[in-house]
């Protein structure tokens, strides 16, 4: 049998698509190895990358420099270069990387297979078309892990000014929900405990396409029907998409967790504004206390960039004052980065210089913590339903990790491995990022 070894950066979208090759290969008859040492320990080396970044984009070309040097060693090793540094960049990889053989876009996935067939026969291949490929009904091979990420959407309308999504993922399309609940099904009877279902506006689901009689809460709804305990999750919510008759299934579907991830990227309106973000801090700060006022124990969760293009001291100090005011749960936070095609890009005479960049990044990390260790305390003292998701021995001490409801990490001590299970436990002790528990 051939090997293969697939080097995933980014997103948990990247990270599906990963899944989605390791089926095909599965399939193919090509058996998965750990990260390869030298030439000769895999047959076939794929790289699944992520532009979000710059940083991320140099880490993909830096990464696969090493496998060139193979390739000399090893003129048989085959490299893929997929994902959306390949759609972003196009034949220019090629240009960068003379030894790549497939350099294969995002909206080629499906053909996969026929794209390999060309490689392994010495062709070199580029696919990278406009549009996506069709999906085909292939199983996927799925990290052994107690939650399964389920896209449900693909691609994004929004454009937002600093994003370079749109460009390597496309225009916006929801995936057919028979083809998601199936995929639900398969994942619960191969043992995961918990589906995410995924899409860069997943709150859009169904409102362009083929399937616009439906939308998330109706999906979550179907998928709370399936029988069995389990958990679901969604995310990313785009704030002015969540509406009253999702909160209102969140509160119904009693598999549907109790957390919303919904970025705010900046709390100036100005900025939001040139951002291309539709809504304002006032709004999205009505969305958070309608969900918190309605939605018991719900954790809200949120992404933030600073130094974007021409902000202030003042606006970034609105960012830090509205973590601040909200109490969000967690933040993702971010420098910005400017992204070749998108709008923010051109605002070169704007841009704000690195160490104030770096500087406001670091303020809003503090925030971020003091708002985690706030969010946090709320749950000392109280009894919680975790389900476990690993397990490890630090300092003699054997600790099982898992997770709330709310999506709150909890470690507790006890020598049985109980990953997979759900059980009670009694919080009493907290650290910043995480909780501490022991079972009841
Ligand atoms: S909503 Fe904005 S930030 Fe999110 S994927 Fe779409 S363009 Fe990017």
């Amino acid at each position: 049998m051939k090997k293969v070894y697939i080097e995933t950066l980014g997103c948990q979208m990247n990270k599906s698509d990963t899944e989605k090759l390791y089926g095909m290969l599965d399939f193919l008859g090509y058996i998965e190895v750990n990260e390869p040492k030298d030439a000769f320990d895999a047959d076939l080396l794929i790289i699944n990358t992520c532009s979000i970044r710059q940083l991320s984009e140099d880490k993909a070309f830096s990464r696969i420099g090493t496998w060139g040097k193979w390739k000399e060693k090893n003129p048989d090793l085959k490299i893929v270069f997929c994902g959306c540094v390949a759609q972003a960049k196009g034949k220019e990889v090629f240009k960068r990387a003379h030894y790549v053989d497939l350099v294969m876009g995002t909206h080629n996935i499906n053909e996969f297979p026929d794209l390999l067939k060309r490689i392994e026969h010495g062709e070199k291949v580029y696919a990278n078309d406009e549009t996506p490929v069709p999906e085909r009904d292939i199983a996927q091979k799925r990290v052994k892990a107690v939650n399964a990420w389920i896209p449900i959407t693909e691609g994004c309308d929004n454009f937002c000014t600093y994003c370079i999504v749109p460009y390597t993922r496309g225009r916006e399309r929801s995936r057919d929900p028979q083809k998601i609940i199936a995929e639900v099904k398969q994942a619960l009877k191969d043992g995961f405990k918990e589906v995410t279902l995924l899409g860069q506006n997943v709150d859009s689901y169904g409102k362009k396409g083929d399937y616009t009689d439906w939308n998330l809460a109706r999906l979550l709804r179907e998928i709370n029907k399936i029988e069995g305990k389990f958990r679901i999750r969604f995310t990313t919510s785009y704030p002015t998409d969540i509406t009253d008759e999702l909160i209102q299934t969140v509160i119904d579907c009693d598999k549907v967790c109790e957390m919303f991830h919904i970025p705010m990227q900046s709390g100036s309106s100005v900025i939001l504004k040139k951002m291309n973000r539709r809504y304002n801090r006032e709004q999205y700060a009505e969305i958070v206390r309608k969900i918190r006022e309605q939605v018991k124990d719900v954790a809200i969760t949120s992404d933030f960039i600073v130094g974007f293009p021409s902000e202030t001291e003042e606006q970034f100090e609105e960012t830090l004052s509205v973590m601040r005011e909200l109490e969000l749960d967690y933040s993702n936070t971010a420098s910005y980065s400017p992204r070749e095609k998108t709008v923010a890009a051109k605002m070169v005479d704007e841009f704000i210089p690195d160490d104030v960049k770096e500087k406001r990044l670091e303020i809003i990390n503090n925030q971020n913590k003091e708002n985690c260790y706030k969010s946090n305390e709320k749950y000392v003292g109280r009894e919680m339903e975790v389900l476990i998701d690993s397990f490890y021995e630090r300092k003699g001490i054997k600790i099982n990790t898992g997770r709330t409801r709310n999506n709150k990490i909890v470690h507790i001590p006890c020598e049985k491995d109980m990953t997979g299970e759900f059980v009670n436990v009694k919080i009493n002790g907290l650290k910043t990022w995480y909780l501490k528990g022991e079972l009841v």
